[in-house]
């Protein structure tokens, strides 16, 4: 099969790409085979093919399934049961997904071919990104990759974040000092603070070599940023005297660190230090990493909140959203790095796994005809019927342009048609492969009532009422919400943390402009919100602006909860509890909407 094809050179890279979306079809159906070839006899199969192989009888009886449906599975099998209930191939080790989007952290099985065949997305996304930047052969990635500690389940398999497995696997270690500008042990360091200060000072020391900024997620980097904003003091004074600061313990990142910062530099602390002593950080990054032709990070779905910081930080270096996969299974890569980040469509791999799409639509006519978010709405229905109905999920060769989908996916290691959550919008084809845009998580939502707020009609709503921002020299950094029922009615509580283009300092906010903002936000919601709104069912929208850093403990506070920060996403609606104290603590000021009619 394609994928079996040396991708080392990016001419052949490019050679792959073609061939596997040309083949789009062919290649899905000999997944299926292998698959179906390889597990029909597990436990799980079994039930419901009695050891048959055949294509159709998997469509027609094998259930589309949730998390929840395979996890008794999955619990056998951390409890010491043999993995082949499951999978035919042995399992090396459980990734755990972050489970800070969707709920809690799942265990996906693992093996070590699929972990093989996991790792060749990332090379084929560097034989696109040289057709579009020249000179990246010359220079090195400023990574900002972490690492989080593993465990154990009751029978001995390891634990492991993907990310944690690839930047702790021999290939990538191997790689890192040709294309990182941080030192292996840097990334590999347990103590995040260590690790980010570490690969920032060498990212600094390596300045004229760095021709790309990456983190996985953009909220990374946006975190890195303002790391720098609290640490580029004492960041230049380490340089400035060839000295590492005391509290950088770790032995594995003093010894590495001690081979780049080798003598005192003066010159180039007095650089950094004239560039990140301006008032304004706009463009900060341009200006400190002049060769940096591209930041690679994830920036749709829940990210797309992080673009206006990134590209204010950028100054005109351009965001490449590079692929799109989970812990379950790769989906697809972007093919055109340099399209609006607003705007990016994956193009599906059809090696990585047998993908099904659940057509999903909207409930209630009303919704449909009033978002203009390109018709996406809060709430999606979808039937599933059998592969004989006419409404069930479709097959690559039978996606239809501009339909919405939940995606489907059934792998090598064991999830057989397992609901992954994503709603995925069908923009277009290359040669035979769909590409698809990431619409929303199907389940995060803010409800009170019949009101069903989506993560994507939030996006938008906060999107109007940030513009009204803007022309004043405000940003919003980061968000996140929650469903406050302690009186009634309930109402929806943003969370805000701003920041001021012009200074570090951030001057009082307008309360009339905060307000207006509020009611950008409710207006923007859906025709159930605001007839809701108007009976009085649900009370007005409250806006929390909470102090510089407050997102920042809240992701140590995901952290501590066992969050991998590599792929840390910031809530969009906050569930917990706790999570809501963090944000509380760090509230400085409170608007409500003065809005009372909307529909009349
Ligand atoms: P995890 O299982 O922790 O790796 O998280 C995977 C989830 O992250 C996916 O199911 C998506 O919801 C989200 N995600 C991953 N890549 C992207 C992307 N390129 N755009 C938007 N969301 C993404």
């Amino acid at each position: 099969m394609a994928d079996q094809m040396e991708t080392n050179d990016y001419e052949n890279g490019w050679k792959v790409l073609e061939e596997l979306t040309e083949n789009g079809h062919r290649i899905q159906e000999q997944v299926l085979e292998e698959i179906l070839m390889r597990n029909a006899g597990t436990e799980y199969l079994s039930r419901f093919l009695h050891g048959q192989t055949d294509k159709q009888l998997f469509k027609n009886n094998v259930p589309i399934v949730t998390y929840e449906d395979i996890k008794p599975y999955i619990d056998r099998i951390a409890n010491g049961e043999t993995s082949n209930i499951l999978l035919a191939d042995p399992i090396s080790e459980f990734i755990q997904s972050s489970g800070t989007s969707g709920g809690q952290p799942k265990l996906i099985p693992m093996t070590a071919e699929n972990f093989e065949k996991k790792t060749l997305e990332l090379t084929l996304v560097d034989p696109i990104v040289k057709r579009y930047f020249d000179g990246l052969e010359k220079g090195k990635t400023m990574s900002l990759f972490f690492v989080k500690k593993g465990s154990e389940t009751p029978s001995g398999l390891t634990v492991r974040t993907l990310s944690s497995c690839y930047f702790m696997s021999d290939s990538f270690k191997k790689s890192a000092p040709k294309i990182c500008t941080s030192p292996i042990e840097t990334i590999l360091c347990l103590d995040h603070k260590q690790s980010m200060y570490c690969q920032l000072l060498t990212g600094l020391l390596r300045r004229d070599h760095v021709v790309s900024i990456s983190s996985i997620f953009g909220s990374v980097l946006a975190r890195s940023i303002k790391f720098l904003e609290d640490h580029w003091n004492e960041l230049c004074s380490n340089i400035r005297t060839g000295c590492l600061s005391d509290w950088i313990t770790d032995l594995g990142c003093r010894n590495a660190v001690s081979l780049i910062l080798t003598r005192p530099n003066p010159e180039l602390a007095d650089t950094i230090e004239h560039i990140c002593g301006n008032e304004s950080w706009e463009g900060i990054i341009k200006k400190l990493w002049p060769e940096a032709k591209y930041i690679n990070s994830v920036i749709t779905g829940t990210m797309s909140q992080y673009i206006s910081l990134l590209d204010f930080y950028g100054g005109g270096v351009p965001l490449v959203s590079p692929s799109y996969g989970s812990s379950e299974s790769t989906f697809g890569i972007n093919l055109t790095p340099l399209s609006n980040p607003y705007n990016v469509s994956y193009t599906f791999l059809p090696n990585m796994a047998y993908f099904e799409f659940l057509p999903v639509d909207k409930d209630g006519g009303e919704k449909a005809q009033e978002s203009d978010f390109d018709g996406v709405s809060s709430q999606w229905s979808s039937e599933i019927t059998n592969a004989n109905g006419n409404v069930g999920p479709v097959d690559f060769a039978n996606v239809k342009l501009g339909q919405y989908y939940e995606v489907v996916v059934t792998t090598f290691t064991g999830l057989y048609r397992y609901r992954v959550g994503d709603v995925l919008k069908l923009t277009g084809f290359h040669n035979n492969s769909p590409q698809f845009q990431f619409v929303e998580r199907r389940n995060t939502v803010l409800s009170i009532d019949m009101d069903k707020t989506s993560e994507a009609d939030l996006l938008k709503a906060i999107g109007n009422a940030k513009r009204h921002l803007e022309p004043l020299g405000f940003m919003l950094m980061t968000f996140s919400s929650y469903v406050e029922t302690s009186s009634i009615p309930g109402r929806y509580v943003l969370f805000w943390e701003l920041k001021f283009k012009e200074s570090t300092r951030c001057p009082k906010l307008d309360a009339k402009i905060m307000e207006q903002c509020c009611s950008i936000v409710e207006e923007s919601l859906d025709f159930t919100y605001k007839s809701l709104r108007e009976a009085n069912k649900i009370a007005a929208l409250e806006l929390r602006v909470v102090k510089h850093g407050t997102f920042d403990a809240l992701m140590d506070f995901y952290v501590s909860k066992g969050a991998s920060i590599n792929q840390y996403k910031t809530p969009c609606c906050i569930k917990s509890e706790e999570a809501v104290k963090v944000l509380n603590s760090g509230v400085v000021e409170k608007f409500f909407s003065s809005k009372t009619f909307f529909l009349s």
